[in-house]
């Protein structure tokens, strides 16, 4: 490809975001280009296959939260297929001591588990009593102390924080980071009450698509992308272009990049990044600087992530979704989930597929650690604490993301008004991607397709 390309639609990034919103973009008769830097699509998403498991390189799951998600699994139909988590595996384990407990689902497993301390577990009866929050800048720890009790924010929501964020609950506002949360307290004034009530509100339709279950693609996330790209088109995604640049004369953007050694160009009346905070500024040199520091301002957690393929399993019964340690543990690693436990074919028979996840905010040094020391690390604390001592992994990966998880901070307030304030004095320019609208798959899908939206419908 050479010289200069005219198409409706320019969308930076080829992770689910950029192929989402390119899907349906197409469908609807717009022409669309997705210019990538990688040479594969799907971003953060990979599935790998070797030696009977089936390896996920990002995210292992995401939750059904918004229709979206049923819906473009609804779309994709003839190439790809929702995979739900067992039901029966969906047990979450908290590491407390030296031993992992469930968490407690339900009235008599909540009174008689071991994580909650005696005194918040009569704490809680008090909670829909206790008043609204004022600060809209309360982080989700002291929200959670100020409702529930501090061994709540300890062995609940910091391990389900470490979960999701890989952050930290002291520093994550609860209004950016949990918004159902906040909104849950501001409209009902209790979580407890506020669920009961909710629950008991009549649902429209469509809404009764976000079940809540826990989703992969069937055979792994890889189809839920290659559907996409064959519904896109390989002619619609270019790859391996670097130097990507946009700059804007009267109403038409011009996107520049190489791919190779070959210079290419693309004008468009529409431009959507999908790309992450820290590109904005080499991305739209035109931005305001006071815009582009506002939104290079994001933190991302560093992660790391490794996967472990033990062809016959001989540890603890793993059962379960995962384990999440507690900070307050003091262990190395943030937590470990059991793919092959609730999806099918992620392991040989009577083998396991585990995934662990280290770093986080609170721990970036892992970020930068030798493999050798990931892998003496991960031994350890895997042999330890699910009782696999000196037994080998058969396939051992290792994947790092310097740029894995936006942090939604109080910084949050300035990134957002500064991404509106652009997106209104360069019309046609769209700033997407996780620097707004939440951080899961599922949200990503609906911000994809309400981008498309915005475009078809104007
Ligand atoms: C380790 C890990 C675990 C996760 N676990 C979960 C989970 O359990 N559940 C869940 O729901 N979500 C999870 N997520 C989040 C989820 O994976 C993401 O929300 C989603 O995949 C992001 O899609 P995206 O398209 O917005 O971004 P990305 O996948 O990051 O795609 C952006 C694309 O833009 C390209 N790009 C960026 N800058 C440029 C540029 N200047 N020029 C050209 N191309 C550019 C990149 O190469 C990339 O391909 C996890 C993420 C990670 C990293």
């Amino acid at each position: 490809m050479e010289g200069n390309i005219n198409t409706n639609v320019v969308i930076i990034g080829a992770g689910l975001t950029g192929l989402v919103a390119a899907h349906y973009l197409l469908k609807s008769g717009f022409s669309v280009k997705i210019v990538e830097r990688n040479n594969r699509p799907g971003g953060v998403i990979q599935t790998i296959k070797e030696q009977g498991f089936t390896i996920e390189a990002g995210p292992n799951t995401g939750v059904v939260s918004h229709p979206e998600i049923v819906e473009l699994f609804e779309d994709l139909k003839d190439d790809c297929t929702i995979d739900i988590a067992n039901p029966e595996a969906k047990k979450r384990l908290i590491w407390k001591g030296e031993a992992w407990h469930a968490l407690p689902s339900g009235l008599l497993p909540a009174v008689k588990t071991p994580l909650f301390s005696l005194g918040d577990k009569f704490r809680i009866l008090g909670e829909p009593f206790r008043k609204r929050g004022t600060n809209p800048d309360e982080s989700i720890a002291d929200l959670v102390v100020r409702r529930m009790g501090r061994s709540y924010l300890n062995y609940a929501v910091d391990p389900f924080i470490s979960g999701i964020y890989a952050g930290d609950p002291t520093t994550l506002v609860t209004r950016f980071a949990l918004p159902k949360l906040y909104t849950l307290e501001q409209t009902y004034g209790s979580f407890v009450g506020g669920m009961i009530k909710k629950g008991s509100e009549p649902k429209e339709e469509r809404s009764k698509k976000a079940t809540r279950e826990v989703f992969s693609a069937k055979g792994g996330l890889q189809y839920l992308i290659d559907a996409l790209v064959k519904s896109i088109g390989n002619e619609n995604i270019l790859l391996n272009c670097k130097d990507v640049v946009v700059s804007k004369n009267d109403k038409i953007f011009s996107t520049t990049f190489l791919m190779g050694s070959i210079p290419v160009g693309l004008t468009s009346e529409k431009v959507i990044s999908t790309a992450g905070g820290s590109e904005i500024d080499a991305l739209f040199p035109f931005i305001g600087q006071e815009q582009s520091k506002a939104i290079k301002q994001l933190e991302y957690a560093k992660v790391v992530q490794v996967a472990l393929g033990y062809q016959q399993w001989k540890g603890i019964s793993i059962n379960a979704f995962g384990g999440l340690v507690p900070s307050i543990e003091k262990r190395k690693i943030l937590g470990v989930l059991f793919p092959s436990s609730f999806f099918e074919n992620r392991a040989p028979e009577g083998g396991a597929l585990l995934s662990v996840f280290l770093g986080g905010i609170k721990h970036s040094e892992f970020y930068s650690l030798k493999d050798e020391e990931i892998i003496s690390l991960v031994e350890d604390e895997i042999g330890e604490m699910l009782k696999i001592k000196g037994i080998k992994a058969d396939v051992l990966k290792i994947f790092r993301y310097q740029y894995a998880i936006p942090q939604y901070t109080k910084t949050s307030e300035q990134r957002l008004e500064a991404v509106g304030f652009v997106q209104k004095n360069y019309p046609g320019l769209i700033l997407a991607g996780n620097i707004r609208d939440g951080i899961g798959m599922g949200d990503r899908i609906k911000q994809g397709r309400a981008i498309a939206e915005e475009i078809i419908n104007k």
